[in-house]
This record gives C-alpha cells, structure tokens and sequence, in this order.
C-alpha cells in the first residue's frame, strides 16, 4: 500500500499546536500567570437562547416515534433553504434557488472539499496570507510541489496582501482557473469594497475563472454600503461560488453548520471542451459523500433567523466588534500600526521593528501573558503581522488591553 505522498510536503508543525506547545510550556514556567487567550478565531459567547429552545425542541421531536426523523435531504431542510433564501438573498435583491444551496456542517469542509470538483491540472491562485485550509486542502490534492525555502508551493499563484493594497489584492494577470477569496478577511480583518468585489466578477467572466468566495465574516460587517454577497455584484452568479457558516455568525463552531451556493450559472469545461454546470458536479459530490447535516442543528441554524435569534445573534455580534473597537484603540494608544477588525473580529497589526511575528508572540506571552496568532503562520507575506481576536469576554480584552499597554506603551 502506498500512501497519499502529497502529505509529505505539508509543514510538520500545523500553526495552533505549535502555538499551544509554547503557551503550555510559558504555564508550567509561570503557574501564576493567567494567561488570556486572544489567538484561535472561535467563539466565546454561549447559544443564543432561541437557538438553545429550537433545538431543544427538535430533540424532543426525535424522542417520539411520530416525529422521528431518520436521514433527512442530503442537500438541507426546507426550513433552513427558505430561511437562507429568504434572509441572506431575497433580502438584499439576490434571488438564489432552492437547489443551489447546499447544506453542510461547515466551511471548513466545504472550503476543503470543494476543489475535488476541479481538474487535477487546475491552476490555483491564493492570497498570501490566506486561511490556511484553502492552500492545505489543495497540497494534499497534489496540484503543488513541496514548499520552496520562501515557504511558497512552486503551482499556486500567489496574491499578495500588504500595506500598499490594504491587504485586499487585485486579480493576477497571469492565468489561473480558481481563485479563493475571504471577505470579510481572516487573518487581516480588511473588507473587500464593491468597487474592488466588482474588479474580480469581471475578471473572472473575462478570464473564465471561478471565485471561491468564502464570506463566514458577511455579518461583521457594519457600513451598509459594503456588499455581504459576491452576488450583489452584477454576473456573479455566472462565475462565483460562496460560503457561509453559522459558526460566526450564530456562535455554532462547536454545533456545526454551514452552506455553500453554486449558482446554476457557474460552468467549467469537461475534455471536450463542452461546458458543465458545477452545481451538477457538487450536487454529484454532496449526495455521494455526505448524508446531511443534522436535523436538531438545522432547527438551531433556521432558529438564528428568528425575529430574536437574530436580535440576540445580533447582540453578540455587537459585543465581538465592541471588543475589535477597544482593542483598536488600545494597540494604536500603545504604539501600535494597525489593519482591520472594522467589519471583522480580527486585529492585523504590524510587529514592532526588528520582531518577527514568531518573536513577537513570544516577547507578548512573556511580558503581557496575552497569546495572539503570528502572521507566518497564514503564509508568508504574514511575516511581520500578527493577529488578535475580538472573540473574548469584555473583561479578558480589557485586562489584555491594560496588559499591552503597559508592557509596549
Ligand atoms: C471560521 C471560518 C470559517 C467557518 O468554518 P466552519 O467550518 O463553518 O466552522 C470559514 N472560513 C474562514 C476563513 C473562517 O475563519
């Protein structure tokens, strides 16, 4: 038996172990020290209380044999399909039908999964720095060499994100087949304008190319006049696919769900040169390797677009980009050039002179006890950057702020 040897080329240490080696090594060090932890993106507020009843109420259903329900649509409820049309489309002007949403139990998966529907030969283009699964996803598939001393995979076109374009590229102009895009920004916290969303539907109608758009941060976003959809942007849907998660939106990374939209109107080309639609392909996809997600976190999921899922989705919401605010003005009171955690929960921040992003993560363990994620590990052009959540208690992020102030300021 011979192994997937593509495995082989992926870095050894995965960025948040290597993170979690040195905090738990500082702990044993410094038992007193308590420790606030502002590095892994995830949610810290508890389910919101419509959402908790929803699914509570589901269970209950499951207990009887009237209401049980066994497997349900492998591509989602009614319920959650109508809910997403509704709210996240038909809302803003979008009109998305029922079979180009597909149900899953997260981004993540979908983000990884979806480049199975794509040539073995596509040409790959990614931001650098980029959620790390995008590029992951795409190594193991076996579209890259091994990593270059630069730290970069000879096969993938990357786009850099830096001061000079506030971390938000422009398309290549050499050719590629997909690029994936994050907006609002993990790790940089930036937000994409229409101007600039508009820039890559015309590129790609022009060039042929699909956007991956994964947009799990859409309801960060405060200034109305930024689109949340790609879709907003006349021919998207001819050229994009977007994902959407519960996890950030309705606190659901521990409960599990997402979707993903392939508009009918997104195609490829087999062999022949003949044009398939991708919604075909995924729907293929989808119903072979994943039997739904489940009907209690579905109930939970339609329960977040409630009149008080989303006012209470939304107060939480409030509090994450509260904390973004102060954490904003307490780094740059302390000295601090900063980037995003506007429309995102995340601070990009640019490393004292002279610290790498690794030093920097160590000299903020050491002095303030406060752990943030260093801006290498999201690829190379992260180097000299390094992020902070806003995902933490009122408390801890004010603590933390005091902490850095006193330490940097
Ligand atoms: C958190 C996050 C997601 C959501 O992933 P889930 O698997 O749905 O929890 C997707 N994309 C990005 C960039 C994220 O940061």
């Amino acid at each position: 038996m011979r192994i997937n040897e593509h495995y082989a080329k992926l870095p050894a240490s995965y960025l948040f172990p290597e993170i979690g080696r040195r905090v738990r090594s500082f702990a044993a060090a410094h038992p007193d020290a308590k420790v606030i932890r502002l590095g892994i993106g995830d949610v810290t507020e508890p389910l919101a209380p419509a959402i908790v009843e929803a699914m509570h109420a589901a269970v209950d259903e499951m207990g009887t044999r009237e209401s049980f329900r066994g497997y349900g649509p492998e591509q989602g409820y009614d319920f959650l399909v109508e809910a997403i049309r509704a709210n996240d489309y038909k809302a803003r002007g979008i009109d998305i039908a029922a079979d180009e949403i597909f149900v899953s139990d997260g981004s993540k998966c979908d983000s990884g999964n979806v480049q199975e529907i794509f040539a073995h030969a596509a040409k790959i283009a990614i931001t650098d720095p980029v959620y790390p699964v995008y590029v992951d996803s795409n190594v193991m598939a076996g579209r890259t060499d091994a990593a270059g001393a630069d730290g970069r995979y000879p096969g993938f076109t990357y786009l850099v994100g830096d001061e000079a374009n506030g971390f938000q590229p422009e398309p290549p102009s050499t050719p590629v087949d997909v690029v994936y895009l994050c907006s609002p920004n993990n790790p940089t916290g930036t937000v994409a304008t229409r101007d600039q969303l508009t820039r890559w539907v015309e590129w790609a109608k022009r060039t042929d190319s699909v956007i991956l758009f994964d947009a799990a941060y859409e309801s960060y976003i405060s200034d109305p006049s930024l689109p949340h959809s790609i879709y907003e942007i006349p021919g998207a849907k001819d050229v994009a696919l977007e994902l959407r998660s519960f996890s950030k939106r309705a606190g659901f990374t521990g409960v599990r769900c997402a979707f993903m939209v392939v508009p009918k109107g997104v195609t490829g080309l087999d062999p022949e040169g003949k044009r398939v639609a991708l919604n075909t392909l995924w729907a293929r996809r989808h119903t072979t390797k994943f039997n739904g997600a489940s009907y209690i976190v579905q109930k939970g999921a339609a329960a977040a677009y409630s009149p008080a899922g989303l006012a209470q989705t939304n107060a939480q919401i409030e509090l994450y980009m509260e904390n973004a605010r102060l954490l904003r003005e307490g780094l740059t009171a302390a000295g601090f050039t900063i980037f995003g955690g506007v429309h995102a929960p995340y601070i990009w921040l640019r490393t004292p002179a002279g610290l790498t992003s690794w030093q920097f993560f160590d000299r903020l363990l050491e002095t303030a006890n406060v752990v943030g994620t260093p801006g290498a590990g999201f690829g190379p052009a992260g180097e000299g950057y390094f992020r902070l959540s806003a995902f933490n208690s009122r408390a801890n992020v004010e603590e933390a702020i005091a902490r850095i102030r006193k330490a940097f300021g």
